[in-house]
């Protein structure tokens, strides 16, 4: 298998430091708002990575973190009056929610900054006592001189990063490229204990003492969207490889950004969307779908148009799943025919390519396009007089391929109900913004599709007129 890393800038053999063992660190979300369609594809994409790696039987920690202390959060917290830690558990449960609709899997830990507070005052403590960190005031900074590999990366030289890098007037810090590594209190804002007096922590830290808190000083894979490789992972790897004394991550992987309407995604454009609202256009399914017909190395374009012609690929593939199923409970014959036995030689071709696709850098793109093969050859020979079994086994094939990127999993109750509960959330969103149109509206839409909602002290509840 091969992956691209960005460290070396190549396509490279991929091997894991335990054998079938694989140490996956992905970077996580900053929990102040729902997540938007951009940032669901990291998420889909090393989802997906990881789906295949367990397809190959290789056992997969996977560590995601939330970022649950930032000035965004903090600042909501204040707009709204509420505590920090209400506004993170909010959206981290709204992130979840999304993450159960694009059916990707919870990670085997998702550590919260906040609750790994001692970990991370260890690792500075580490850095200071090695000489590659330094307090001023309460501040404390990584010394980017003292380690060798900085900008390795990002292969940005000492003038580009330079360029980029700022002392503000405020600042103690001894190089324009030093980063904050602890920042002490400033009044009203959360803060913890710390050997250089009340605080909280940078933001680059926290992945470095949560990768090694949950994975080792070594991973195998460290992974999140393109704009992370720097400063954040540059920043990563100086801290963990300073600290530890070895190699941080074998594998950088960074997923290409997705535009809307070929435009940057931005609040001010008005091309910016949640994965709710898209979800309550499209089924969950088809956004993961949608991310995962384009490589994860190209960019991504969102529209409307695209998202509808997703969804018709989509159904195709469905339908040809139903018509296998029909025509296994209707088959006049049982067992293979000598002649489907050889046309089955030919399915297993497919397999073999779809793999080949996959362990091409994760060519999801390239794998769907061996499921539509796999299903145009099902539509083509699977027919009245075919064998049960023969149905059967493409039915079982395509489902099988499908399943190994996360699709076609759920059942269609569950889709209905996915639908119902994003529904929910639109219209207390609405309710709460005082916006009783939207609101009615969603409840008529409900009542039309015969749910019935009930307001009740505990929240939202929904049922079915007609049970
Ligand atoms: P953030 O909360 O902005 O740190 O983003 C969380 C994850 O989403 C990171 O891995 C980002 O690199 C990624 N991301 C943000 N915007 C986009 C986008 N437009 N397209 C693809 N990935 C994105
Ligand atoms: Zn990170």
């Amino acid at each position: 298998m091969k992956v691209y890393n960005t460290l070396t800038g190549q396509k490279e053999t991929f091997t894991t430091l335990e054998k079938n063992k694989v140490k996956m660190y992905v970077c996580g979300p900053t929990v102040y708002n729902h997540i938007h369609i951009g940032n669901a594809r990291p998420y889909i994409i090393f989802d997906t990575f990881r789906r295949y790696l367990e397809y190959k039987g290789m056992e997969v920690s996977y560590v995601q973190n939330f970022t649950d202390v930032d000035d965004r959060i903090i600042q909501k917290a204040q707009a709204e009056n509420v505590d920090m830690k209400e506004i993170a558990d909010r959206y981290i449960k709204s992130i979840l929610q999304d993450a159960d609709g694009l059916n990707v899997k919870r990670a085997t830990v998702h550590p919260r900054v906040t609750e790994e507070i001692p970990e991370i005052i260890e690792m500075i403590q580490v850095l200071i006592d090695k000489n590659h960190a330094y307090e001023v005031e309460g501040t404390v900074y990584f010394d980017t001189r003292s380690f060798e590999g900085y900008g390795h990366l990002s292969k940005k030289n000492q003038e580009e990063l330079e360029a980029g890098a700022r002392i503000a007037v405020n600042e103690k810090k001894r190089h324009p490229m030093d980063f904050v590594l602890w920042k002490p209190k400033k009044e009203g804002e959360p803060a913890w204990a710390s050997p250089w007096g009340e605080g909280r922590p940078g933001w680059h830290i926290e992945c470095s003492a949560m990768a090694k808190k949950y994975l080792g000083d070594s991973i195998d894979i460290h992974a999140g969207g393109e704009d992370l490789t720097f400063p954040h992972h540059e920043n990563e790897i100086a801290q963990s490889e300073a600290a530890n004394g070895k190699p941080f991550a074998t594998y950088w992987m960074h997923n290409r950004f997705l535009n809307v309407d070929n435009k940057k995604m931005s609040k001010s454009v008005g091309n910016f969307f949640t994965v709710k609202e898209v979800a309550a256009e499209f089924p969950y399914e088809v956004i993961r779908f949608f991310m995962l017909s384009a490589h994860y190395r190209s960019p991504i374009n969102f529209s409307r148009e695209l998202m509808e012609s997703a969804q018709s690929s989509l159904d195709r593939i469905k339908t040809s799943v139903k018509n296998m199923k029909h025509f296994t409970e209707h088959a006049s014959k049982d067992l293979l025919t000598l002649e489907e036995k050889n046309q089955l030689k030919e399915v297993h071709t497919y397999r073999r390519k779809f793999e080949e696709a996959m362990e091409d850098d994760v060519n999801t793109a390239d794998a769907i396009s061996v499921i539509f093969e796999l299903v145009k050859f099902a539509n083509t020979y699977v027919q009245g007089s075919s064998s049960r079994e023969f149905a059967q086994i493409l039915h079982d094939e395509i489902l099988s391929l499908c399943h190994i990127l996360g699709l076609l999993e759920q059942s269609e109750e569950d889709h209905l109900e996915q639908e119902i509960e994003t529904l929910i959330q639109k219209r207390e969103e609405a309710r709460k913004n005082k916006d009783w149109a939207t609101s009615d509206q969603i409840r008529d839409q409900l009542k039309s599709q015969g749910i019935l909602l009930e307001d009740t002290s505990a929240g939202v509840r929904w049922k079915r007129i007609n049970e």
